[in-house]
């Protein structure tokens, strides 16, 4: 097959340092002619895995166009072709072996490369909960009674979520202002973004069974980072009492390569510490009970608005999964969850326009000039993050962006967009 470009003399001579090196190693799904092959980066290359690992024992697996297979797998195959590849891209004399299967990473088409089975919102971060309790219910308690107790989360739709780079058409709905005598309806005026981590699950299990915090460990594949775009004007008018709904629904954004668990492992940091205890089935043993000291920078239009630390969220993403199975429900390869929006203490470390503008009554100044307190059409957001690797190296996680459309005009429209 013909690369997308030449490639340079020497594609995996890659520093040591270099954010997607050997150490790091992200999945994803490239078009290569009229398919769509898994891959892994390695530097500026696509690495197609549906050719290269071709002679590999989990051939069968990176011979379909999403995960989803490989994911249910487990963890003893993860690490397996992990290790098939730190070996190949580390030994000099297979470089010649794995080159006729790179692509450039520049100028790839890039697709989702899961499907999106199940998908969970957390709202871990105590920060966030914090600022949006005191926004929303400003006569109450911040946090909810049970935020210490469990993860609060809700169950999302899958189908609606886009890889990094798909524009975000504004959603129509009802929203009521106090001012308002009667709910109104049009695009949204309060549209947002959630700057969050998506995690990504592996292996199934059966209905009626639960996962403990311990267990949770070989059921995390791989993190991306996630922007859960949020209409607060319909979601502050729907949510009474049963939670998020259409105000969230129309799309989230997903980052197109998915980091492995594997390679943050000196990412790791300790929770803060949870007080009240939580009950027995979020307990784990130390090593099942984490952070990730993962640091997220916001732009919109280019400016930074916000650098919200992942470390300091409250629940661990093994204690996510154990809530969200202890009624039984089953886990299936292709689960997303996410952490909830990420907000660090400080007021530039806000994870959403939401915190960082409060309201509307603080807006934020870009580089030039213009101001905002919510997306205006046109508007770009894309968050990226960086973790630290082993041996002191950094990790860059795939960048995820979007870019505001208009809301279209009648239900017509949107069907004729759309098809
Ligand atoms: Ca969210």
């Amino acid at each position: 097959m013909t690369p997308t470009q030449p490639l340079n003399d020497a594609p995996l001579d890659l520093p040591d340092d270099h954010p997607y090196g050997r150490h790091h190693l992200p999945y994803g799904a490239i078009k290569v002619g009229q398919e769509v092959h898994l891959a892994v980066r390695i530097g500026d290359h696509a690495l197609d895995l549906a050719t290269a690992a071709a002679d590999t024992p989990w051939a069968v697996a990176l011979s379909e166009p999403q995960l989803n297979s490989f994911l249910e797998l487990g963890p003893q195959a993860w690490s397996g072709l992990r290790g098939w590849l730190q070996d190949a891209l580390g030994n000099p004399a297979r470089w010649g072996e794995l080159e006729p299967h790179l692509h450039a990473v520049e100028g790839l088409t890039l697709r989702l490369p899961l499907h999106v089975a199940d998908y969970v919102d957390f709202y871990a971060s105590e920060v966030h909960a914090s600022n949006v309790g005191a926004i929303f219910r400003p006569d109450g308690n911040a946090l909810t009674p049970n935020w210490k107790h469990l993860p609060i989360g809700y169950h999302g739709r899958s189908s609606t979520i886009v890889i990094s780079g798909t524009d975000i058409v504004r959603p129509v709905g009802q929203r009521k202002a106090k001012s308002d005598p009667q709910p109104v309806f049009g695009p949204s005026i309060k549209l947002d973004i959630e700057a969050e981590l998506g995690f990504v699950v592996g292996g199934s299990t059966p209905l009626g069974s639960r996962v403990s915090v311990d267990e949770a460990v070989d059921h995390l594949f791989g993190v991306a980072l996630f922007n859960d775009w949020s209409a607060r004007d319909i979601q502050a008018w729907e949510y009474v009492p049963l939670g998020p709904f259409l105000g969230k629904s129309f799309a989230s954004s997903l980052g197109a390569w998915i980091t492995p668990m594997a390679a943050l492992v000196d990412a790791r940091v300790p929770l803060p510490a949870q007080d009240p205890e939580p009950l027995p089935y979020l307990q784990g043993s130390t090593g099942a009970m984490f952070g990730l000291d993962l640091t997220m920078e916001v732009r919109l239009n280019g400016t930074v608005i916000s650098r919200p630390p992942y470390a300091g969220l409250y629940w661990s993403p093994t204690q996510m999964i154990a809530h969200l199975t202890v009624n039984g429900a089953s886990l299936s390869s292709g689960d997303l969850f996410a952490s909830g929006t990420t907000s660090g203490p400080e007021p530039d470390q806000r994870g959403s326009l939401l915190e960082l503008a409060w309201d509307g009554t603080e807006p934020l100044t870009l580089d030039d000039g213009s101001t905002r307190s919510f997306l205006e059409d046109g508007d770009t957001v894309t968050i990226t993050a960086t973790a630290p690797g082993p041996g002191g190296v950094t990790i860059a996680l795939a960048e995820v962006s979007g870019t505001i459309r208009p809301a279209l005009s009648s239900p017509q429209g949107a069907v004729s967009a759309g098809s």
